[in-house]
């Protein structure tokens, strides 16, 4: 990788500003000075400094964010906000994405990582990945409708689901549940009510794989994941 990826990746400014504290003699590896901005350095084995503090590297970043409603699952955007909006600097520097998306009225668990090779195994859907949604949905919900969830559902497409686990807490006119699908399709747990008369009005993600959504989170915070919460997801 080159010098001023990297320091500009670890917050030593823009591609510009870390070009000036090369120039100036700051930056040494493995204590050669290097003014070169296309000079290459491997961070795993050589030992990178500026005005002598050692720069510590990391290739990947893993968010847990509490996804607020009015936000789109992007990492960019024209006219919208994104939830890459909503991260401070440092992180968003390291250029993290969502991992699988959520309709931008949908809050609650979101990942966000710049490993593509963990978010293409979570998203793969191959692997199955749970996901658990907490809902308010106009309309009794049923225990047919749960039975049908079991089964699959016929989507207006005419996809059939595969098997989701249905947990009822509350049976009304506006009914509260949980839900888990491993699947992600398009506006597929609203599509899903849909198919059996009802309609999603709150949507909340609580869970992905192993993972539960941290509750000290609100709306529109987020922390870093634990070691052991990556190691979790692998
Ligand atoms: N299902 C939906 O309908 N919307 C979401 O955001 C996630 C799952």
């Amino acid at each position: 990788m080159r010098i001023d990826k990297l320091l500009s990746n670890t917050g030593f400014g823009s591609r510009k500003e870390v070009k000036q504290l090369l120039k100036s003699g700051a930056v040494r590896i493995d204590d050669t000075s290097v003014k070169d901005a296309k000079t290459h350095v491997d961070p795993e084995n050589q030992h990178i400094t500026v005005n002598g503090e050692t720069v510590v590297y990391r290739e990947f970043i893993y968010l847990m964010m509490n996804k607020p409603p009015g936000y789109l699952s992007a990492t960019e955007d024209n006219h919208q906000e994104t939830v890459v909006d909503l991260l401070e600097h440092e992180d968003a520097i390291m250029e993290p994405f969502p991992v699988g998306r959520l309709d931008k009225d949908t809050e609650g668990f979101l990942l966000l990582t710049n490993d593509g090779q963990l978010s293409h195994q979570l998203l793969s859907p191959k692997k199955h990945v749970p996901k658990k949604y907490f809902a308010h949905v106009k309309g009794e919900v049923t225990e047919e409708d749960g039975q049908a969830f079991k089964e699959g559902v016929t989507l207006d497409d005419g996809y059939v689901t595969k098997p989701a686990a249905l947990e009822i807490i509350s049976a009304g006119e506006i009914s509260h549940i949980y839900v888990t699908i491993t699947e992600g399709k398009y506006h597929q747990v609203k599509r899903m009510f849909e198919s059996v008369g009802k309609k999603v009005i709150f949507l909340k993600r609580v869970s992905m794989g192993p993972l539960e959504l941290d509750e000290d989170l609100q709306k529109g915070e987020y922390r870093e994941l634990t070691e052991e919460e990556i190691d979790m997801l692998r």
